[in-house]
């Protein structure tokens, strides 16, 4: 999957950003969990949590000078939910990235609603995502939390009430700086909406590659059959993957699928 991280972002994207959020992170929050609006206050950057309907989920705007975050709570719930804190992760990324910044100061790029999550195929908005993930779980904490533990499931619902943020943002995260190879497979009715894994993960390409999700997966059986997985389950080789030799089909993996409307979030590893 080499190719698809790097569409996802760019090795340097993927290193300096880190590095950028997570010093701030460490800054001003060394031990608790961040409080992304506390960050904004500590740099004069003022903030409104409102209903601004289907507009976006959050915009960072720049007037005479100043910054301000708008969060919408029309698209995220209340203002501690785990969408609203990633998103205004999101926004700060906008600020904190000298790019964006400068661009938005100078108004080369005006204010623009985002779409957060990684949903969006904007190289900026992906950045600001990236970002966003940083600043919520900083490396070194991310880290520690994960040493000697074997991995299964609950280490990534752990992790994500342990940073506040949802089971995909702690999946992707794992992804990156884990101790255990996994992918994240994201599904939207049926179709790969993205998918990510860690570098050493064995496999490298999904069965129908980036279209759709197979049908003898647990995401695939929500999708095609409405079953909704409880439990982490085994799958083989062959039913997820693209796979070059017939001895590698029955290769025992697991996969953890939290499924709700119309999407699907799967964890795929192996012991
Ligand atoms: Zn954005």
């Amino acid at each position: 999957m080499q190719q698809k991280t790097n569409e996802f972002l760019t090795r340097d994207d993927v290193i300096n950003l880190n590095e950028l959020a997570s010093s701030i992170s460490d800054y001003y929050f060394p031990e608790s969990q961040i409080d992304p609006s506390l960050i904004a206050t500590k740099n004069q950057i003022t903030y409104s949590y409102g209903n601004y309907a289907d507009s976006y989920h959050g915009l960072l705007e720049h007037l005479n000078g100043k910054f301000h975050i708008y969060i919408n709570l029309d698209k995220l719930g209340h203002a501690y939910s785990e969408r609203s804190r990633f998103t205004f992760g999101h926004e700060l990324g906008h600020y904190f990235i000298d790019s964006h910044r400068v661009a938005l100061a100078s108004g080369q790029s005006p204010s623009h609603g985002s779409f957060t999550g990684f949903v969006s195929k904007n190289r900026a908005e992906r950045q600001a995502d990236y970002f966003a993930s940083c600043l919520l779980m900083p490396e070194n904490r991310f880290r520690a939390y994960c040493y000697r533990k074997k991995f299964q499931f609950r280490i990534i619902e752990e992790l994500a009430g342990k940073f506040g943020t949802s089971i995909s943002a702690a999946a992707l995260r794992f992804c990156a700086i884990g101790n255990h190879p996994i992918l994240v497979v994201c599904g939207f009715k049926g179709k790969i909406k993205w998918y990510w894994s860690s570098e050493d993960f064995r496999y490298k390409w999904l069965k129908h590659g980036k279209d759709r999700i197979p049908d003898d997966t647990v995401a695939g059986e929500y999708f095609e059959l409405g079953k909704s997985p409880k439990t982490t389950e085994e799958v083989f080789a062959m039913d997820w993957f693209n796979i070059k030799f017939e001895e590698q089909a029955m290769e025992k993996f697991y996969e953890h699928a939290k499924c709700y409307g119309d999407y699907s979030i799967s964890i795929i590893w192996e012991n």
